[in-house]
């Protein structure tokens, strides 16, 4: 597997594929892998014939107070996982390389109608870090593919978008959440979490799908519904900062008529913050 830190030995190294006729699949990611990351890295194979993923812990997309001095580097681990599911090259690019004239002085992008509610609304700034870090690489790599996790659901609606708003001609792949037996989904910020945590972050999960059952039975009320899992995950130890029935595609909140729906969550345990979702069509 080939490593780049410069965006030149990368560019140089993708020209000569594109040049040769392969597709490039790109997986970006901030590292700390696991299966999740692995099951898009999977997906790419499967399409494409030079698969690159990047690490890159992103400093634009983390607000002030939250992780980014303390979030999990496994750069040699990470390594070793790529190669054996055969990816190709990983870009690791230095802060530097990425924003050379500072983050402070970058031309931003943003998806205000999408990022408007859950994590956009708890996060400020958060999306527009997103947005500007993935065009970079859009544009760096001109990927054939991208693949994105939908456990990250309200962040691969927004991507989608800006590639069809922007005219970036790259496929954007949405790939299903990898989750630990318990049913959690899996994350980089699980590692926060003690031995005992674990089982209750689990009913982040349990309450997504109590949900649905509910609406399934015929429950129109959703703000009871909302009301509802919010008081299971307190009693459950987990401290609530949203837990939205919305509808699947303009993430605005689902109206008694609307019937694709997806269900966005996020609660704090302890300092570490976990989101899931979970797509419902009535
Ligand atoms: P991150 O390193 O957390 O920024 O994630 C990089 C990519 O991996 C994003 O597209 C995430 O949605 C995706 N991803 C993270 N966790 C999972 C998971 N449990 N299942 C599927 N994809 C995931």
């Amino acid at each position: 597997m080939q490593i780049f830190e410069t965006r030149d030995d990368l560019q140089k190294t993708l020209a000569t594929c594109r040049q040769s006729g392969q597709h490039i699949g790109l997986v970006p990611t901030m590292g700390n892998l696991h299966e999740g990351h692995l099951a898009l890295v999977d997906a790419a194979r499967k399409q494409c014939q030079y698969v690159l993923s990047t690490i890159f812990v992103n400093p634009l997309q983390f607000g002030p107070g939250e992780d980014l001095d303390n979030y999990p580097k496994t750069l040699e681990s990470d390594y070793e996982l790529l190669a054996s599911r055969h990816c190709d090259g990983v870009f690791v690019p230095a802060v530097s390389e990425m924003y050379p004239n500072g983050i402070n002085n970058q031309t931003l992008v943003s998806v205000p109608t999408l990022s408007r509610h859950h994590c956009g609304l708890s996060r400020p700034g958060h999306f527009e870090g997103v947005c500007t870090i993935v065009s970079k690489l859009f544009n760096l790599t001109m990927p054939d593919m991208a693949f994105f996790g939908e456990k990250d659901y309200q962040q691969l609606q927004i991507i989608k978008k800006m590639t069809t708003d922007l005219c970036i001609p790259v496929k954007v792949v949405g790939v299903p959440t990898q989750r630990t037996e318990s049913g959690l989904a899996m994350s980089s910020r699980n590692n926060y979490l003690e031995d005992r945590q674990v089982s209750i972050a689990a009913n982040l999960q349990r309450s997504l799908k109590m949900t649905v059952e509910k609406l399934k039975q015929g429950e129109t009320n959703f703000s009871a519904l909302e009301l509802d899992a919010g008081e299971f995950l307190t009693t459950a130890g987990l401290k609530v900062d949203y837990f939205n029935i919305s509808h699947a595609v303009t993430l605005e909140p689902a109206g008694a008529r609307d019937s694709n729906l997806v269900i966005l969550a996020a609660v704090f345990l302890g300092k570490t913050r976990l989101i899931d979702n979970i797509r419902v069509q009535l």
